[in-house]
């Protein structure tokens, strides 16, 4: 972080989106945007001021007069426009994404595909906002619910999906008849602001939706302002849990979606070369930034045998640039890779096996890349950093059990609750698996099972603070309050069934 003004160089400036105008912060307080393949910088990232976040949130607090009034028709025919200026778009937003990001391209695509998603679910929300209905609750006395928007609400996201993660946020809430203040990361918020010029141009109305830059102090302010009503994180445990904190405090709903330690069971009736082919996809896919990452591989009885093919498996994976489309692009920050080597450093000398290792990968043209080949540590055990940790990066870690329950136990032990997976060909362990474990996403034989947004994301145990997650049905339940109205007519038996006949037409 810098304190330069902005204009004291010719990189672009990332701008403020305050009352349906793009503006430039009048912060002090600058960050680079930088590309992790060539650390060549991008752009610069404003701190917003306190009274621009406040500006902001005034923006949509006058917005939501009006938007709350607005028809859901109208509210959904603006996300089916946004769906398809996403789609006509598609390769400019993957092409930023990877600029700023470093993850390939392809993977890109699936980042700003799993997020069209929702956006085509936010079209289509209306039947998920209906209230209910009883007649004769008493004699003559009925009682409905309307299921009402909140107010403003503000979505806080991370780096890792700078595409998909807003766009769980903003068209939910937005379509349900909030307005939203958005905080991108910091690390990479030029996708997000693709995308957000595309909503507007689908014809979200001034002060419906804002967006505000910032780190710490700007998060902090959203937490405190009165005007916020809800907040939808995703993050860092660390950093989700103070948010959860701070915004319950102040009696703001919250959701947060946290850290994870994701492991992938195998057992040793599993289909092996699909196994090691899945666990190296979510592993060291997307160079292991996905929260939804496979980086505890658990190897069941004979399946420990299994440990050298993965190895040679993990040494063919391609390493480079995003744009050039290897299976692995960098991580995202310099400091990212320092962290990753420590942990690395940390967990062999704390007995880990290094079984593959990727610390010293360089790639031809471009020598300044935060590169990290992938990496393999066995003979992994709770209470070693590597386990204790998240890594967030191409680090699979082995861990060997003896049997199926000990693989539930150690899974059901750790504090992250956030995806797991087991590979078997029998259905009754994967019935048995499912029921035992205590995790939110599950899949059988699905190394990343991400749920579509007609359910869900959800999460158990330290990946997830409140009680309902984000898109999907449940996320209806976050941006709307439930208003109950018990209704009496006192009515003429006799003279109600003619009152037509006393109007003159
Ligand atoms: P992060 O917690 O560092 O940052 C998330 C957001 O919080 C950013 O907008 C950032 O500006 C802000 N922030 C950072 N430090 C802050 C502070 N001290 N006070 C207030 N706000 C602060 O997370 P990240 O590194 O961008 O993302 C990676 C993490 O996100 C990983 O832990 C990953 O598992 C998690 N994640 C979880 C999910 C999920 O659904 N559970 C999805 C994606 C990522």
């Amino acid at each position: 972080m810098t304190t330069q003004t902005a204009a004291a160089n010719n990189v672009p400036t990332v701008p403020l989106l305050i009352n349906g105008e793009w503006v430039e912060s009048q912060t002090t307080v600058w960050r680079d945007v930088v590309n992790p393949a060539t650390q060549e910088v991008l752009a610069r990232v404003p701190f917003a001021t306190p009274d621009e976040v406040n500006a902001a949130i005034a923006s949509a607090q006058r917005a939501f007069k009006t938007w709350r009034k607005t028809p859901i028709g109208a509210r959904a025919r603006i996300f089916l426009k946004l769906q398809q200026l996403i789609r006509e778009n598609m390769a400019d937003l993957a092409a930023t994404l990877t600029m700023e990001q470093g993850k390939t391209l392809l993977d890109a695509e699936g980042d700003v595909f799993r997020g069209l998603e929702v956006v085509e679910h936010a079209a289509n929300i209306g039947t998920l906002q209906m209230g209910e209905y009883a007649q004769n609750v008493a004699g003559g006395v009925d009682t409905y619910s309307v299921m009402q928007p909140l107010g403003v609400c503000a979505g806080i996201t991370p780096f890792n999906f700078p595409a998909m993660i807003p766009l769980w946020m903003f068209p939910m809430a937005i379509a349900c008849g909030n307005t939203f203040v958005l905080k991108p990361s910091e690390q990479d918020p030029l996708v997000t602001e693709k995308l957000v010029r595309l909503a507007l141009q689908a014809g979200i109305p001034a002060g419906v939706l804002n967006v505000i830059h910032g780190g710490e102090d700007v998060v902090n302010a959203l937490c405190d302002h009165p005007d916020i009503k809800a907040i939808s994180f995703v993050g860092s445990s660390k950093v989700g849990t103070h948010v959860y904190q701070r915004a319950s405090l102040n009696g703001k709903r919250a959701q947060c979606m946290m850290g994870a330690k994701n492991h992938a069971v195998v057992l040793p009736d599993a289909n092996k070369e699909q196994t090691l082919n899945q666990l190296l996809g979510a592993g060291f896919g997307a160079a292991g930034q996905r929260c939804m990452a496979a980086s505890v591989a658990v190897l069941v009885g004979a399946a420990r045998e299994w440990l050298p093919e993965l190895s040679a498996k993990a040494q063919t994976l391609t390493v480079g640039a995003g744009k050039d489309n290897p299976d692995l692009g960098p991580v995202i920050s310099c400091a990212a890779k320092e962290r990753v080597f420590s942990l690395v450093a940390k967990g062999i000398e704390q007995g880990a096996v290094l079984t593959l290792d990727g610390r010293d990968v360089k790639v031809d043209g471009y020598p300044n890349g935060n590169f990290v080949g992938p990496t393999i540590l066995s003979g992994v055990k709770p209470g070693m950093v590597v386990y204790d940790q998240e890594i967030f990066g191409p680090v699979l870690i082995v861990v060997e059990v003896d049997t199926l329950d000990e693989a539930i136990a150690l899974v059901n032990a750790n504090p992250n609750g956030n995806g797991t997976a087991l590979f078997t060909q029998s259905g009754a362990a994967a019935r048995y698996f499912q029921e035992e474990i205590d995790v939110g996403q599950v899949g059988i034989n699905v190394p990343i099972p991400v749920p579509v947004p007609l359910f869900s994301f959800t999460g158990s145990r330290g990946s997830k603070l409140g009680d309902l997650g984000p898109f999907g049905k449940q996320v209806v339940l976050f941006y709307t309050q439930t208003q109950t109205i018990t209704q009496r007519w006192f009515t003429d038996a006799a003279s109600v069934g003619k009152v037509n006949t006393t109007i003159s037409l």
